[in-house]
């Protein structure tokens, strides 16, 4: 049931929201939730019990090169991840390099 009130975000949108905005502000880079994100061991710190709960994906420039960037990595090692990205990005992608966040 709704009232004339109700704008339909929840607090738990709103909560998201910010902390989507806090990242990239942070980061200078898109940011957006993903749940799908897979959840497993990060590879970067290998720290136990570090998850990752975020996705980095950039676009190499195609003449250079035929890899992809596509990591994934837990929030401690994100700015570092996100600063190789930006580096092996191509600046005419068409896109930014992107974050995808499992919050
Ligand atoms: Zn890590």
């Amino acid at each position: 049931m709704t009232t004339a009130y109700d704008t339909g975000v929840s607090r738990t949108d709103l909560a998201e929201a910010e902390a989507l905005s806090r990242l990239h502000s942070y980061l200078r880079v898109d940011v957006k939730a993903d749940p799908t994100v897979p959840e497993g061991q990060c590879e970067w710190c290998g720290n136990v019990g570090a998850l990752t709960r975020n996705r980095v994906t950039a676009i190499p420039n195609p003449h250079e090169t035929t890899a992809t960037f596509e990591e994934l990595c837990c929030h401690h090692c994100l700015k570092s991840v996100v600063d190789s990205a930006v580096e092996a990005h191509w600046s005419k992608a068409g896109r930014d390099v992107l974050v995808e966040v499992a919050l």
